[in-house]
């Protein structure tokens, strides 16, 4: 049986924080699914579409992850995927409370699911998507913490 992980966010826009947690995931799993959320309550800057395209443009030459959205309860599509891991990133106190809280209704939704957290990268501890889109959009540098691609990507939206 192939070892297989959904690794599910918003990834609007993917960073080096989350293409760290990915990298990292090579060798545990044979397959990672990058999940890409797109709960129709949440506004995003790309669209779905979008973001999935931006990623598996990253890793188009990367054996073992494939790149696909998905909408409504993790559990649920995890499930559908016959899916038992998930992966998760953590950088702070801030989200061990979040992915804490997260954590436990997942089990109680489906106990069969398991979450495993990966310690975020000193370099990337202060790194999210959303300061990565003020700075962008304030004309501030980004190097070193977004590829080349969503950096492009990101100054198409604001200009
Ligand atoms: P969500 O809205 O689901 O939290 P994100 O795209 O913000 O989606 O994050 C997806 C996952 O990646 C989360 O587990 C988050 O904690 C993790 N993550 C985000 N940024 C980083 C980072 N800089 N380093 C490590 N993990 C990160």
């Amino acid at each position: 049986m192939p070892k297989i992980a959904i690794y599910p966010g918003s990834f609007d826009p993917i960073t080096n924080g989350h293409l760290d947690i990915i990298k990292r995931t090579q060798g545990l799993f044979d397959k990672v699914i990058v999940a890409v959320n797109n709960n129709p309550l949440k506004t995003f800057l790309f669209t779905a579409g979008e973001r999935v395209e931006m990623i598996k443009e990253l890793f188009s030459v990367s054996k073992g992850i494939e790149v696909e959205s998905f909408q409504g309860l993790l559990v649920q599509y995890a499930k559908e995927k016959g899916v038992r891991f998930v992966i998760r990133g953590l950088r702070a106190l801030s989200d061990f409370e979040y992915e804490f809280q997260m954590d436990l209704m997942n089990r109680k939704l489906n106990p069969d699911i398991q979450t495993i957290y990966l310690m975020t990268d000193q370099r990337y501890s202060y790194l999210s998507s959303g300061i990565i889109k003020e700075i962008v959009k304030l004309g501030g540098n980004a190097e070193g913490l977004i590829p080349d691609l969503v950096k492009e990507k990101l100054l198409e939206k604001f200009t």
